[in-house]
């Protein structure tokens, strides 16, 4: 079957044939059908989630496909069930890590990956979904989407009329605007660096935007906007300038959430960092996938899809061949994409 493999890091994806191996106690055969792409693949690409030692491997983790077949053990799905693909642990086994073999060598991936025809993967890295779940939806449902959803929901504790800023509006961001939306934050301002995403947030009915690579972020909230400090802010850039020049906007009570993930190493600087103690106690947090919890939300963010309530056409930007995996990680990486689906 066919595969995309991250041979070398900071290189094109391969797209070649690997071989399955037999499935392993706790394990699924899943027939992939679409796949999302989430900024942690482009993380992987560049060798920064602890990855180098692992290439070359497989990747992807938030996507749709159909049970094959079960390994011993497996209980929660069967034969023919539709299945979001997710990272997060859900319910029933957690398996040896899926195997694959590729040009005579073993080789991995992780409990979970999507950018293949077929999958191995864990039976707590899946769940059975309705058949008449969208494709698209489910995908999203493996990381982004719930990812952002989660944010909102279990980590900023949002009150309704509160101000929220969230920085990068790609895929993620804007599955964070939704999630805001959804929750009756008011205002809510995008921050990119592209121009292009000016128009996206005035899409969206997002309040205000800010170009942070022409405009300074402060200067335009105070001046501009007569926006003092900011009650909750989601960094999904995982930049190190933006956060040292967004840290300080919280408001007295804000809550600085950080989403994208900083290169191994590196650090942040908070000048006049006393003031995170002007207020009644500020916070910064790093979410691990907004505690999104598979076994509990997918079921509850499907049907709020279905009651109209929660939208994903403005989320997803273009939908491309498994062959073009590195045209659509250029479109990822130019910010000139939202979600891209992968079509298996
Ligand atoms: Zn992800």
């Amino acid at each position: 079957m066919k595969a995309a493999i991250l041979e070398k890091i900071n290189e094109p994806l391969v797209i070649a044939n690997v071989e399955l191996t037999d499935l392993l106690v706790g394990q699924v055969l899943v027939k992939v059908l679409v796949s999302g792409i989430c900024g942690a693949q482009l993380q992987e690409i560049a060798g920064h989630k602890n990855n180098v030692k692992y290439v070359p491997h497989l990747l992807g983790h938030e996507g749709c496909g159909i049970v094959e077949k079960i390994g011993s053990g497996v209980t929660t799905v069967k034969v023919g069930d539709k299945v979001v693909m997710h990272w997060r642990k859900g319910d029933g086994i957690e398996s040896d890590f899926p195997k694959y073999i590729y040009n005579g060598k073993t080789i991995g991936g992780g409990k979970i990956t999507t950018l293949s025809e077929y999958s191995i993967s864990s039976e707590n890295r899946i769940t059975s979904v309705p058949q008449d779940t969208p494709n698209e939806l489910c995908a999203l449902l493996g990381c982004g989407l719930s990812t952002a959803l989660g944010t909102i929901e279990n980590e900023t504790n949002l009150k309704m009329g509160e101000s929220v800023m969230i920085i990068g509006i790609g895929g993620l961001g804007i599955n964070l605007i939704n999630a805001a939306q959804l929750f009756n934050a008011s205002p809510i301002i995008g921050v990119d660096i592209h121009e292009n995403k000016r128009e996206v947030c005035k899409t969206l009915g997002v309040d205000f935007y800010i170009n942070c690579k022409e405009e300074n972020i402060q200067e335009t909230l105070q001046n501009k906007f007569g926006i003092k400090g900011v009650d909750v802010i989601i960094d999904t850039s995982g930049n190190k300038k933006s956060l040292e020049e967004t840290i300080p906007l919280l408001s007295g009570k804000g809550r600085y959430i950080l989403v994208g993930q900083l290169k191994p190493g590196e650090s942040i600087e908070l000048k006049n960092a006393n003031h995170l103690f002007d207020g009644s106690g500020k916070s910064i947090k790093a979410t691990q996938g907004g505690q999104f919890s598979p076994s509990e939300d997918i079921k509850r963010y499907i049907s709020l899809h279905k009651a109209g309530i929660l939208k994903i056409d403005n989320i997803i930007s273009h939908k491309m061949k498994l062959e073009q995996i590195n045209d659509a990680i250029d479109l990822v990486k130019k910010g000139q994409a939202g979600r891209i689906i992968i079509n298996m």
